[in-house]
C-alpha cells in the first residue's frame, strides 16, 4: 500500500487536470482488472467533483487474447448491435471517455495479424461517429498508463514480476508528474511551456519542415495559417482538458499530399498488441511508395493496407531527446510514453484541430485543406540526437527548429 498516496494524486490530475470533470458529467472508465485500484480512486472522485454517473468497464488481457485466439476473423468483425448502440450514447451524452492503458506490448504476438486487422477495422467503422466526436473535442478523452504484470515484465526483464510492477508504476508516476509537491500546479505550468513552444512554431507559419538523420530524410509539407498545439485543449464547452497523460509534444496536422522522402522509425511501435521495428517509409507526393521492417513486416503491411489513408501522414509532433521520459532512458514498448520521449509522426487520420475551422467541414472541405482521412491513427518515433529540422519559412528563410535532437 506504498503507492496509495502516489496513486491519490495520480487520480486527482486524472479528474482534475486530464478530464476536467464538471458537475453533472457522466464519466467512463475502461481498463484492465490490473488497473483495479486506480479505478476505485478514479470512481470516488469523479464522483466527488460531481459526476452524474461514472461507468466502469473491466476487461482483462488474457479473456481477451483467448478470444482472438478462438473466434474466426469473421466473428471478430461482427459489431453486435448493443455496442453501436452503447457508442451512439457514449457521443449523444458527451460521455468523458478515460482510457486506462496497461495491456502488453506483445499481448497479441501469437495471434494472426490479418485477423487482429480485420477487428481492428469493424471497430473502427462502428465507432467512426464516437472517434470523430472525441477529436472535435465534443466529449473529453484521456489516455493514460498502468503497469500489469506482463508489461512491466517486458520493460524490466531482469527483475521479479512484483518488483518489476513496481519499478513500472514508480516511473509511469514520474512521466505524470506525481512526484511533484502539487501535481496540478505542475501539470498548469507544465502546460504553458508546451503552449509557448506550439505559439513560437505558429509564428513562423512554416510551408515545410525538412527531417535529416540517419535513414531520414524527409520533408513535410505544412498547411498554410495552422496552428500548432500542445499542452492540452479545450473542450467545446470551454474547458481546459488532456487528452494525454503523460505529454510532452507540440504536434501539428500536416498537409498529407506534401510529404516527400524517407523516414526511419528510432524506437519498437507497439501496435495491436505486435512489435514493429527497424523500419522505414518512403513517401512520394505524400503517399508512402516503398517500406520495410525488420520486425513485424506483416504487421506494418496490414496498417498500411487498412485503407487509402493509412498510407498517408496525419501528425507532426516535436519532442526534444532531453526530455524527462526520455532522460529515464526507459523504453516503455507503449506508444503512450516512448512517443512523449521522441519526434514521431503518424499515419493516418488528422485532427482538425490545428486547421481553424476544420471542425466545422465536410469531408471534402477537410481534404481538399490536406487533413488526411483514414481509420487508423498511428504514431511512430522518428527521434534521436542525430536528428536536425529545418522550417522552411512561406518566403524561403530557413530557420533551425531542432539540433540534435533537442529544440535549436
Ligand atoms: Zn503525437
Ligand atoms: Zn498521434
Amino acid at each position: 500500500m506504498k503507492h496509495l498516496e502516489s496513486l491519490k494524486k495520480y487520480a486527482d490530475v486524472i479528474v482534475q487536470t486530464g478530464l476536467n470533470v464538471q458537475p453533472g458529467d457522466i464519466v467512463n472508465i475502461v481498463g484492465e482488472v490490473e488497473a483495479i485500484e486506480l479505478m476505485r480512486l478514479v470512481n470516488e472522485k469523479a464522483y466527488e467533483r460531481g459526476a452524474k454517473k461514472v461507468l466502469v468497464d473491466i476487461h482483462d488481457s488474457k479473456i481477451f487474447v483467448d478470444k482472438m485466439k478462438y473466434e474466426t476473423a469473421e466473428s471478430l468483425s461482427e459489431v453486435p448491435e448493443y455496442h453501436k448502440l452503447r457508442n451512439q450514447y457514449l457521443e449523444d451524452e458527451k460521455v468523458s471517455m478515460l482510457y486506462i492503458k496497461s495491456d502488453s506490448p506483445e499481448l497479441l504476438k501469437d495471434i494472426d495479424a490479418d485477423k487482429v486487422m480485420k477487428r481492428q477495422i469493424a471497430l473502427s467503422e462502428a465507432s467512426k461517429s464516437l472517434g470523430l466526436s472525441r477529436m472535435r473535442y465534443n466529449q473529453n478523452w484521456l489516455i493514460i498508463g498502468y503497469p500489469s504484470e506482463d508489461w512491466a515484465k517486458l520493460v524490466f526483464p531482469e527483475l521479479e514480476t512484483s518488483e518489476a510492477v513496481e519499478q513500472l508504476l514508480d516511473a509511469i508516476l514520474k512521466t505524470v508528474r506525481v512526484d511533484h509537491e502539487d501535481p496540478v500546479a505542475s501539470w498548469t505550468e507544465h502546460a504553458k511551456f508546451l503552449k509557448d513552444r506550439a505559439k513560437w512554431l505558429s509564428d513562423y507559419n512554416f510551408e515545410k519542415l525538412v527531417y535529416t538523420a540517419p535513414g531520414t530524410n524527409l520533408e513535410i509539407g505544412l498547411i498554410d495559417g495552422s496552428q500548432w498545439a500542445g499542452g492540452g485543449h479545450v473542450n467545446k464547452d470551454g474547458f481546459d482538458i488532456q487528452v494525454n497523460m503523460p505529454t510532452e509534444e507540440v504536434f501539428n496536422s500536416p498537409n498529407y499530399r506534401e510529404v516527400n522522402g524517407t523516414v526511419s522509425n528510432t524506437l519498437p511501435l507497439s501496435v495491436n498488441g505486435q512489435i514493429v521495428d527497424n523500419f522505414s517509409l518512403t513517401f512520394k507526393d505524400g503517399v508512402v511508395v516503398e517500406y520495410k521492417a525488420e520486425k513485424g513486416y506483416e504487421t506494418l503491411k496490414n496498417l498500411l493496407e487498412t485503407d487509402e489513408g493509412a498510407k498517408r501522414l496525419g501528425e507532426v509532433a516535436l519532442v526534444p531527446v532531453d526530455s524527462p521520459i526520455s532522460n529515464s532512458g526507459i523504453l516503455f514498448y507503449n506508444t503512450l510514453f516512448d512517443e512523449n520521449a521522441s519526434c514521431h509522426i503518424a499515419i493516418g487520420k488528422a485532427y482538425p484541430g490545428p486547421v481553424p475551422g476544420a471542425s466545422e467541414m465536410n469531408e471534402e472541405q477537410v481534404d481538399a485543406v490536406g487533413l488526411n482521412q483514414s481509420l487508423i491513427h498511428v504514431d511512430f518515433m522518428i527521434g534521436s540526437k542525430d536528428l536536425n529540422i529545418d522550417g522552411v519559412t512561406r518566403d524561403g528563410q530557413v530557420i533551425p527548429v531542432f539540433r540534435n535532437g533537442n529544440w535549436a
